[in-house]
């Protein structure tokens, strides 16, 4: 069986904007039934550019996250539909039938994502359909084909032979809010940019107020460890990190080792460092 699925990786987006356009083009005046009616001009982001800001002044990183419908395979959208109005296809796309879904406005609110808009011309919910009406010629979502920096995958997650698959099995990839049980088909490299935190500074020399280069940082929590080096301008960093209590070590031959303490509730830069001679 064919269950489509996308991977994206959050790494490769820069909030361009093309996949929104491109999917605005393509539902924007134009009805695919039975699967949707038009989108609206506006009011509407189908392929939703969410935005992530980390870390403050000095040290400040930004990401984005696109996110469609995610397809769940337990989708809380079906159960709060009524007369049948949303269903799953054996392909795993979930469709909103845009004639038994006039006037069930309890859609937007059932899907824990924000997936879902209400159009208030049509009195009307309406989402991502994973472009079905495409893939049913052969073609691919417009998403896909519009994204410059090839961020969105998107195949058969069924066949081992497939780009996606081999994504899966080869990268870390993860759902959003796993917690929820939705069973998500839309998967994210590099989540963490969106979902944890870093620790992150800048270690100097004190004796010649230089950039720190190829100390080694220690991260530990739990009992677990990893480490890194500071590059040429003395910067280190450790990302994806959940919140709690962590010991960061820094040492270097010839300079007094330092040991810092951290409980981490949210991005922290720890700013300059500086190790003493020994
Ligand atoms: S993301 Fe929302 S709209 Fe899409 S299938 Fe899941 S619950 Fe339904
Ligand atoms: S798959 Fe199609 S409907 Fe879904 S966001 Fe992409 S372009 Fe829009
Ligand atoms: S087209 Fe690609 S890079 Fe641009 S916003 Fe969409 S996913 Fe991100």
């Amino acid at each position: 069986m064919t269950k489509w699925g996308f991977i994206i990786d959050i790494s490769k987006c820069n909030a361009c904007y093309c996949c929104f356009i491109a999917c605005k083009d393509e539902y924007w005046d134009n009805d695919y039934p039975p699967y949707t009616a038009a989108q609206p001009r506006h009011g509407q982001s189908w392929m939703n550019i969410i935005r992530n800001e980390r870390g403050k002044h000095p040290y400040v990183k930004v990401s984005y996250m696109p996110e469609p419908c995610m397809h769940c395979e337990d989708a809380p959208c079906i159960k709060a539909a009524k007369d049948g109005a949303v269903y799953k296809r054996p392909d795993g796309i979930v469709v909103i039938d845009p004639r038994k879904a006039v006037g069930q406005e309890q859609l937007v609110k059932s899907c824990p994502y924000g997936a879902i808009f209400w159009n208030g011309e049509k009195s009307l919910p309406q989402k991502c359909t994973f472009c079905v009406h495409r893939l049913e010629v052969g073609e691919i979502p417009r998403c896909v084909q519009a994204c410059p920096t090839e961020c969105i995958h998107f195949g058969d997650l069924d066949d081992p032979g497939s780009d996606v698959s081999k994504l899966l099995k080869s990268a870390k990839a993860e759902v959003l809010h796993p917690e929820w049980n939705t069973r998500p088909l839309v998967y994210y490299l590099d989540l963490h940019k969106m979902t944890r935190y870093f620790i992150a500074g800048a270690v100097v020399f004190g004796d010649t107020d230089e950039c720190a280069e190829g100390v080694t940082a220690t991260l530990t929590t739990n009992g677990s460890s990893t480490k890194t080096s500071t590059n040429n301008y003395g910067d280190f960093e450790f990302d994806g990190l959940d919140d709690g209590m962590y010991r960061l070590k820094l040492e270097c031959t010839g300079y007094a080792p330092k040991t810092i303490n951290i409980n981490l509730k949210t991005n922290s830069y720890l700013g300059d460092i500086t190790l003493a001679k020994t």
